[in-house]
């Protein structure tokens, strides 16, 4: 039976374990390092990365959280849980902020602007379809959320998605030094990645009644692990079965 742990300090992690409940799986609630030796993989939500940062410093989680992800088990960070496992964050407060890093990428923080600035969009995502079926499109729901810059050699992009006018404005309008190249010349950028055992998606897929990031992450378990996977349920009748206990869960958006 797989189990799947949610970092539990702050942020969306009921959404997430209400996710994993729609999907028929496990959800463990990580709050303390030894918890981690109880789960076959791993998801960060989403939430305020430099808050997470030091609840996990606190609580002294760092090195087991990097010691999970650096044997193999999946690990999926949602927002600022992308933002912990990216290499390199960038747009951080001044001090800077721990991350477990792992994901060869380059993340800006807050890349779209203030909270007043999330939005949705619809995003193409083929390599999603064609794992998990379905349309391929996927509603992408982005909280002040951060974007990719740049991506090493081993990271597959799973989507990206246009820059807003909106954001290229307040863009062009701030000094933002030797990363103006860098920032105002895109037109796109990079939203949801796979590196090995780890997966990052700068938007919020537990907000959606939509599970295929779910179970395409808790498929990842087998090519990156020895041991067998439990079945997870993914056909439209399993699914259907799964929603109909949707009254016990957190309301999401359709
Ligand atoms: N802006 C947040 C951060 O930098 C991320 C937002 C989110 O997770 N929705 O940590």
């Amino acid at each position: 039976m797989t189990t799947v742990g949610v970092l539990a300090l702050q942020g969306s992690f009921n959404e997430h374990m209400a996710a994993l409940r729609r999907i028929g799986v496990k959800g463990v609630e990580i709050r303390k390092e030894e918890q981690l030796q109880t789960v076959d993989a791993l998801i960060i939500p989403g939430g305020e990365s430099t808050t997470m940062a030091k609840l996990a410093h606190y609580h002294n989680l760092f090195p087991a959280l990097r010691e999970f992800a650096s044997t193999g088990k999946p690990v999926w960070g949602t927002c600022a849980g992308l933002i912990f496992l990216a290499n390199k964050a960038i747009g951080q407060k001044s001090g800077g902020q721990e991350l477990i890093g792992g994901l060869d990428c380059i993340v800006n923080r807050n890349f779209f602007g203030s909270q007043l600035q999330s939005f949705e969009t619809e995003l193409s995502v083929p390599k999603l379809a064609e794992e998990e079926g379905g349309p391929n499109g996927f509603r992408g729901v982005f909280i002040r959320a951060p974007a990719i810059l740049e991506v090493g050699p081993d990271v597959e992009i799973l989507a990206d998605c246009p820059v807003p006018l909106e954001t290229k404005k307040s863009l062009m309008s701030v000094d933002n030094g030797q990363e103006e190249e860098m920032l105002v010349s895109r037109e796109r950028v990079i939203v949801a990645v796979r590196q090995g055992n780890l997966l990052g998606t700068a938007f919020h897929p537990e907000l959606t009644s939509d599970l295929r990031w779910h179970s395409f992450f808790l498929k990842m378990k087998k090519d990156s692990s020895e041991r067998s996977l439990q079945h997870v349920p993914t056909s439209g009748t399993d699914l259907e079965d799964s929603l109909g206990k949707r009254p016990l869960d957190l309301p999401i958006y359709e």
